[in-house]
């Protein structure tokens, strides 16, 4: 097989990123936007040593499973993995990504749940990060590349008050004429907008990411702004003056309202800044927290870490629910630990401290309930050792990188901490992502 070549094939089945697999000649072909059961002309547009890539050029015959998707750019932007699919392919697809990924591990005896999705599959994200075209729109970078693609009327898993405030930004840029960011050369001003939504408070919070202090007309925009969306609680310049594909620069200058926006989780109010984290989809957010709490089933003796704590969020749903003895916070980010202080004292939280420094640090001690919620990357295998060393009865790991979660439950189990069923929830709705949460018991010596 070689680049350019035009095979005829049959898609098997769908993996986790929402590609298509077929077989030709003993290689794995994986075919963007194919479903299990397309016969399709195929382009190879890259070939490594055990598989290669490849796109439709025709479609012979259509799978069973394909719907048209909602979304008119989705084949461009890629975003929504499987957007070509019925949602309920999509769920087995996921549910059976996490089976993969334990067996892949030597731990297919824990059963995996299936795919828990309350959310709407559409508007539920309540965070957009959109970078400007040249021409002062916005929408996504198409899939490996750092093309705009911009979705006519909006992208259809924004709330539509984003979609509205995109339009009156890229309006107000194209005016003004003011000028864009280019990467090649480091020149031009606008960068990204970044909007943030609290879903039952419904306040929106405006990020401007600029390379550079200012923004010309900003006190204009603002205007405009507040007087069409009253909605907004605060507008931020984020200044990111680096070569770089890290959306945020470290420096943020409130220009309106105080810099942040709240919302309530699980019965409690947060505050949260641009710079912090905060669960995209509340919905499935508040699921994954229920069952968490549940699972975790605390007495008010327990001592309670909350890792990557973000802005305290976990933690203190678990203390709002459940008698605990002490809550000990860990975050890396300042503002979010900020945010996490406030939320404790909103919320009359008083047995609770956040500390900000690494999780992989020496926070834990004393603590015999551990939650963790780390990146994609997963846990060190340092931070996993420590645990062990300290024998908490209870882990609670909840988890947005499917691979690095089954790698931690094989290191886990070997420092004797267990689990019989994960959960998986479907915080990205037609993405390829899954998140998944088990709760470890500590197996105790004969
Ligand atoms: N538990 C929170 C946040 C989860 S996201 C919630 O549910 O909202 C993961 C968090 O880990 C982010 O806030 C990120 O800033 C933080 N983080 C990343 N690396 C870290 C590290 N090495 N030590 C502590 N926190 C870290």
């Amino acid at each position: 097989m070689k680049k350019n070549d035009i095979l005829e094939v049959r898609t098997e089945e769908i993996n986790a990123l929402g590609f298509g697999v077929a077989k030709v000649d003993g290689m794995v072909l994986f075919v963007g936007q194919s479903a299990p059961g397309d016969v399709a002309k195929v382009r190879v547009i890259k070939v490594a040593k055990t598989y290669a890539i490849g796109k439709i050029e025709e479609l012979i015959t259509p799978s069973p499973m394909r719907i048209t998707p909602t979304c008119p750019i989705s084949a461009s932007c890629g975003g929504c993995a499987y957007s070509h699919i019925s949602y309920e392919e999509e769920a087995a697809a996921k549910t059976e990504s996490v089976r993969a990924a334990l067996r892949k591990e030597g731990l297919s005896h824990i059963s995996v749940r299936e795919l828990c999705s309350p959310s709407g599959k559409k508007a539920y994200r309540n965070k957009a990060q959109m970078p400007f075209a040249p021409d002062g729109s916005l929408g996504y970078f198409a899939p490996k590349s750092h093309r705009v693609v911009v979705p006519k009327n909006g992208c259809e898993l924004l709330p539509e008050v984003f979609v509205r405030i995109c339009d009156t930004v890229s309006s107000f840029v194209r005016e003004k004429g003011i000028s864009v960011y280019d990467e090649e050369s480091g020149k031009g001003l606008m960068r990204h907008l970044y909007l943030r939504m609290g879903v039952n408070t419904g306040e929106v919070m405006v990020c401007l990411v600029i390379n550079g202090k200012e923004m010309p007309h900003i006190t204009d925009l603002v205007g405009r702004l507040y007087t069409k969306y009253p909605e907004i609680r605060t507008v931020i310049l984020n200044e990111n003056t680096e070569k770089t594909n890290v959306i945020l620069g470290k420096k943020c200058h409130t220009v309106f309202g105080d810099g942040i926006i709240t919302d309530t989780l699980c019965g409690n109010t947060y505050e949260s800044s641009p710079l912090s984290f905060y669960q995209i989809n509340h919905a499935t957010a508040e699921a994954i927290y229920e069952k968490a709490i549940e699972l975790a089933d605390l007495s008010p003796e327990d001592v309670v870490a909350d890792l990557y704590c973000g802005i305290g969020t976990i933690g203190l749903s678990v203390a709002k629910k459940a008698d605990m003895s002490r809550l000990v916070g860990v975050e890396i980010i300042p503002d979010a630990v900020k945010n996490a202080k406030k939320n404790a004292e909103i919320n009359g939280i008083k047995n609770a401290s956040f500390y900000c420094g690494d999780a992989n640090d020496p926070h834990i001690d004393g603590c015999n309930v551990i939650f963790v919620d780390p990146p994609r990357k997963g846990l060190s295998k340092e931070l996993i050792e420590r645990i062990g060393e300290l024998g908490p009865d209870k882990v609670i790991y909840i988890s947005c990188g499917v691979d690095t979660f089954a790698r931690d439950l094989r290191l886990f189990k070997e420092l004797g901490y267990e689990t019989d069923t994960v959960y998986p929830y479907d915080m990205f709705p037609r993405t390829a992502h899954v998140e998944c949460l088990a709760c470890l018991e500590r197996q105790l010596d004969d």
